[in-house]
């Protein structure tokens, strides 16, 4: 599938489209063969599915926000079971000394 970045012929809006994407705004669905002499005048500059898929990186970033979660829970359990033995020590020594 090939997608072009192109001044809509319709609605003059600048939009992405393809032989499977329509004009995002009027509906406008364009042809291989236009799409090729869009290519060919100049008037369309081909997008590259990778670019569109960085461009979506931010959706991405909350989800790498995310991830130090695991390590603050491991440290919160870490600290609570470092509490309780320091509890238990205390009570031993409260045991041992009276
Ligand atoms: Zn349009």
């Amino acid at each position: 599938m090939k997608q072009v970045r192109i001044q809509c012929l319709n609605c003059g809006k600048l939009v992405i489209v393809s032989t499977l994407q329509p004009c995002f705004y009027c509906g406008r669905l364009y042809k291989d063969e236009e799409i090729d002499q869009l290519l060919q005048t100049n008037k369309a500059e081909p997008v590259e599915v990778e670019k569109l898929l960085a461009a979506q990186g931010p959706s991405v970033a909350p989800v790498l926000e995310v991830s130090p979660m695991p390590w603050k829970k491991l440290i919160l359990v870490m600290a609570a079971l470092f509490f309780l033995f320091f509890c238990m020590i205390c009570l031993w020594l409260i045991i041992r000394f009276i």
